[in-house]
């Protein structure tokens, strides 16, 4: 065969079998979305629970005997970023049946339309979220509204499924459970299922954001959201919790846990979503005290 011929033929073959590149949604600059961004090495957290997301955006995947499960895909310029490492455990982003979302802001739910149309999967969120997800808009109850500002960073997502709460969504024999914690967001979702391996299983809570953080002019003390923060740290707290993760690194202190690896397993610990629940109404109590509340 001609050598020329030869080469054009093995380059289609590369082109037609090889990875199909991910093609990420206009990319969402914020002042701390480059330092988020950071490329970070997928680890397996515990049984059918691994890490795909950045060094400060969590994405979670959780494998199940009929397809992965997919919790939050951070900014739209992250989502090349958990496709590469969904691949690297090896596993096929192809095989992802459902994404669910912890709340649409552009950091969780920016990558999102990217990473459904390479799975096709459905999104599954609250009634709130789903408005959100679907008009690519925050609303104007949540705090971080911006009025007169229509740059979301949320690629409008088709195919979203609204969940109440405590139903739970079944991929296989896996079943995740959505827990309403509305406060950061009007529709934010605490998701828990069960991580199971040799050591045994844990009740593994992907804990919402409960910082109360807002756009200028917003008052925590005269809407319903301090109200909903204080009670969705309840809830949290009250949730049988081995293992916590969170939509921020950071907020489940995942860099110095992957330091501590070699001493066990450092992501079990059954009171980190207490802590966590705590941390939250101190946050909350230092952010009325500055509204003078
Ligand atoms: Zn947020």
């Amino acid at each position: 065969m001609n050598r020329f011929l030869a080469i054009i033929l093995m380059s289609l073959f590369i082109v037609a079998c090889g990875p199909k590149q991910l093609e990420p949604d206009e990319a969402f600059d914020c002042l701390n979305c480059e330092g988020w961004n950071t490329p970070q090495e997928p680890f397996r957290i515990y049984g059918n629970t691994w890490f795909v997301g950045t060094a400060g955006l969590s994405s979670i995947l959780i494998e199940t005997d009929d397809g992965l499960i997919l919790i939050d895909g951070a900014l739209p310029q992250s989502a090349p970023l958990i496709d590469v490492n969904i691949r690297k455990l090896g596993f096929d982003p192809h095989e992802i049946k459902a994404i669910l979302l912890s709340h649409g802001h552009h950091d969780h739910a920016g990558g999102i339309n990217a990473l459904q149309r390479i799975s096709g999967a459905a999104v599954y969120t609250s009634d709130a979220g789903q408005k959100v997800l679907m008009s690519g808009e925050l609303q104007d109850d949540d705090p971080q509204y911006l009025r007169y500002s229509d740059a979301s960073g949320i690629p409008a997502v088709k195919n979203v499924v609204a969940i109440g709460d405590r139903e739970v969504v079944s991929i296989g024999t896996v079943d995740v459970m959505a827990v309403y914690t509305p406060g950061h967001t009007p529709g934010g979702i605490t998701w828990v299922w069960e991580s199971c391996a040799l050591r045994g299983c844990y009740d593994t809570v992907y804990a919402d954001s409960l910082s109360a953080v807002s756009a200028e002019g917003y008052y925590f003390s005269d809407g319903p959201a301090a109200n909903q923060l204080i009670e969705s740290a309840g809830v949290i707290a009250d949730l049988d919790c081995d293992i916590l993760l969170s939509p921020h690194p950071f907020f489940f202190g995942m860099q110095a846990k992957l330091e501590k690896r070699d001493e066990g397993n450092p992501f079990v610990n059954n009171v980190a979503c207490m802590i966590y629940a705590e941390t939250a109404l101190d946050w909350l109590e230092q952010r009325l005290q500055s509204e003078g509340g």
